[in-house]
């Protein structure tokens, strides 16, 4: 039995990995985009939440899975070797009015059985914390917070679908979904049709259109966005728990993160946008501005502008239905959804897996695998490494002795692993995104301007392309517009300039 699941990003490929479990399901995973993690998934503010923050009287499934999700990645990044830290986060509040906020939440901690939370104030907090802006007056503290690689995540999913037999059908856009006889039969691509028997929906931002290709149509989507600075990580003070703000009723407050790549995140807005704007993933002055604001309410310091070395946007799909949309339909019978997967979606994954896994047993008999690999190991990264392993590991390979990016000490060796990887999970074709995903190249402080011309040129040698054809990431970002000196060998065409 063939099940195809619509979407690689956090969503999809968590239930995938879950379903590869199973000896009688064959598992395929289709999306629109060349690589993996790359739609919603790829930029957010990458908090596996502690939980206190979801009502369960309004929202009780969205509660469970997040968790159920939060206790679950414990054990998936150890799994499959995730870029994860467990700091805990403090949510603060500056004034009396805010201190209401976290009582209630300190309520749904109990409520929800949120280990270690605790209200505190003076001395105790600013022990804690000390980067925290002395105007705060009290803090919540959840030590079970954590932040993870969240684009990581995915790649890290990806390769362990393929390692446990299932597939990836990367660049392929879904057209439509074939019905017949009330059943679902399979997806119509760009890339041709493929049968299924049955068929997730996790297209983030496009579920409801998916969905209605399959004529459900009773939720839509629109996208809340959410906008992010990033500072270069030699920036001081930086916190060493995760701080916010208090949340409202449609955010969960601006964040202060250091990262799993040690970058100080700063972040986000909350943006709701109509339904046809679900490519605005663009910053505006006025968003960074705002984020900017609330952050200098909560640390002591923050650093100068001059060192954000990046911003960026993501969108938040939001359901009509306010809540996750997770569905086995009946007719058309096998058209499942795991749809509306709003914040805290990048938490709630493995728990969205799991019910969705309990939903297809529901209707159909699964059998385990005997053999199911629950491993995968990230990228050797030497400078990790101690000092008589990463010089045996350059004696085998020279490529991991020699430094591409000097600003996070990143080696040829892995950069040529991460092409290496690319390809075993059906990346059509290298991009440098890909690359930074995996390699970590072009995420430090010069952002690339040394290391991209260096590892476009190597490729060139390498994998025999042409240096202006490679792509940054989606069709038409290529990385030049062709040969400079073809274009002076072209004769001159009457009327040319
Ligand atoms: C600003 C912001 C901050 C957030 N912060 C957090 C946080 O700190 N913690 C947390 O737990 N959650 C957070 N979230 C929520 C979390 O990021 C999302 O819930 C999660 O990433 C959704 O994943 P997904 O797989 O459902 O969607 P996506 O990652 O968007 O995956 C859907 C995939 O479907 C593909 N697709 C769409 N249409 C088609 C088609 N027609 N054919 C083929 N493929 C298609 C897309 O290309 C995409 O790759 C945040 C979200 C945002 C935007």
């Amino acid at each position: 039995m063939r099940i195809v699941v619509i979407g690689a990003g956090i969503t999809g490929l968590s239930i995938a990995r879950v379903l590869t479990r199973y000896d009688n399901l064959e598992v395929v995973v289709v999306d629109k985009n060349p690589d993996v993690g790359w739609g919603v998934s790829k930029a957010n503010t990458s908090i596996i939440h502690p939980c206190h923050e979801e009502d369960p009287d309004k929202h009780p499934l969205r509660t469970k899975l997040c968790l159920e999700g939060h206790d679950k990645w414990y054990e998936w990044t150890r799994e499959l070797d995730i870029r994860v830290k467990w700091p805990g986060e403090i949510m603060a509040a500056t004034s009396e009015e805010e201190i209401r906020v976290l009582e209630h939440y300190y309520e749904l901690a109990i409520r929800n059985r949120v280990p270690g939370v605790r209200l505190l104030r003076g001395e105790e907090l600013f022990r804690l914390e000390p980067t925290l802006n002395p105007e705060v007056i009290a803090g919540l503290y959840a030590p079970s917070a954590g932040t993870i690689d969240p684009i990581g995540a995915c790649i890290a999913l990806a390769e362990n679908i393929v390692d446990n037999g299932g597939r990836l059908l990367l660049g392929r856009r879904v057209k439509g979904i074939r019905v017949g006889d009330y059943r679902v039969l399979g997806v119509e691509t760009t890339g041709g049709f493929i049968q299924a028997d049955l068929v997730v929906n996790a297209a983030g931002l496009y579920a409801d259109e998916i969905s209605r290709m399959a004529g459900i149509s009773d939720y839509t989507i629109h996208p809340r966005r959410g906008q992010y600075l990033i500072y270069d990580r030699t920036v001081q003070p930086k916190p060493s728990r995760i701080i916010h703000s208090a949340p409202t009723q449609k955010t969960k407050g601006v964040y202060l993160v250091n990262t799993v790549g040690e970058v100080l995140l700063v972040g986000p807005t909350a943006e709701d946008l109509p339904s046809n704007m679900r490519d605005a993933n663009y910053t505006t002055r006025e968003g960074l501005e705002y984020v900017l604001k609330q952050a200098m309410k909560l640390i002591r310091k923050l650093p100068p502008r001059e060192l954000v070395i990046r911003t960026y946007a993501g969108l938040r799909p939001e359901p009509s239905t306010g809540s996750f949309i997770l569905r086995f339909h009946e007719d058309p019978w096998g058209f499942i959804e795991a749809a509306g997967i709003r914040s805290p979606g990048l938490t709630a994954a493995p728990g969205i897996a799991g019910y969705i896994e309990k939903l297809i047993r529901e209707h159909v008999e699964l059998k385990p695998r005997e053999k199911w690999n629950p491993y995968r190991r990230d990228i050797t990264r030497p400078k990790m490494l101690p000092a008589t392993e990463r010089n045996r590991l350059i004696r085998e390979n020279p490529d991991y002795g020699r430094i591409i990016c000097q600003c996070e000490g990143v080696s040829l060796g892995e950069v040529m692993e991460a092409v290496k990887r690319m390809k075993k999970i059906g990346v059509p074709e290298v991009t440098l995104d890909g690359l930074k995903f995996r390699a970590h190249i072009m995420v430090g402080r010069c952002q690339g301007t040394f290391c991209r011309p260096l590892t476009s040129f190597i490729l060139q040698e390498r994998l025999g392309l042409e240096i202006w054809s490679l792509k940054f990431n989606l069709e038409g970002s290529f990385y030049g517009v062709g040969r400079v000196k073809d274009l002076f060998k072209k004769p001159v065409e009457a009327g040319e300039k």
